[in-house]
């Protein structure tokens, strides 16, 4: 199976992802993970994403097309992936097709999630994570709580989830990423499933479409 999901900040795709992989156990990239951990390691690639990331704006296209190519040629993603969160620049998906022709990968889907922007802007304000799991929680969930009921972590909100720098972010995928799009609709590798259901749900849609393609080996 290799997939891309598609959407914007706060669709769910981390989400729906970690469910995905509890199924069929392939690699998760996730651009932001990736990006996220080298500005906690402090690395070269860390220090020169940091500021664009507490802007709430892209990386540049250079700096995640080379990270990409990095991890999809490693032997770890040769047979399946799901790619989260890239990629998000019309380049990005043109490097991206260049980069699997090279490697002779036939990319299976582009599943699109699709929720309103209002609703993108109260999840994210809700939103959780466990410091040292990564668990994410919507606040509600809590009830009140400050803890991982998974494994008892610390819990924080991500700096980009304010509000201001996820207007800002919900800009960008507007200007930027939304027109992808079309990209795939016109090569024939979108679907699109309403993220606005419930988790369980939207999972089960995306088995089903799965199912259905005969991509889920
Ligand atoms: P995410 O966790 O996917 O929302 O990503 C968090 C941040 O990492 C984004 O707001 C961007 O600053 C950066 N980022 C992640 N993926 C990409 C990408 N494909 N292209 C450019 N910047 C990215």
């Amino acid at each position: 199976m290799k997939i891309i999901l598609f959407g914007p900040p706060g669709v769910g795709k981390g989400t729906q992802a970690k469910l995905l992989l509890e199924e069929f156990h392939c690699p998760h990239i996730s651009t932001g993970d990736l990006l996220r951990e080298a500005v906690k390691n402090q690395t070269p690639l860390g220090v020169k994403a940091r500021s664009f990331m507490d802007a709430g704006n892209l990386v540049p296209d250079d700096v995640v097309i080379g990270l990409i190519e990095e991890v999809l040629q490693s032997d770890q993603a040769k047979d399946s992936f799901i790619l989260d969160g890239f990629p998000r620049t019309l380049p990005q998906a043109k490097a991206l097709d260049a980069l699997f022709e090279r490697l002779d990968i036939k990319l299976d889907r582009v599943i699109s999630l699709e929720v309103d922007p209002e609703e993108i802007i109260r999840r994210l304000d809700q939103r959780r994570l466990c410091k040292a799991c990564g668990h994410i929680y919507p606040l509600d969930l809590l009830k009140g709580g400050d803890r991982c009921l998974h494994c008892g972590g610390e819990l924080h909100q991500r700096e980009d989830d304010k509000p201001a720098t996820v207007r800002r972010r919900l800009d960008v995928y507007q200007q930027q990423t939304r027109p992808l799009i079309e990209y795939y609709r016109s090569t024939d590798r979108l679907a699109t499933v309403n993220g606005m259901n419930e988790i369980g749900y939207v999972h089960k849609m995306i088995l089903d479409l799965l199912y259905r393609d005969g991509t889920h080996v």
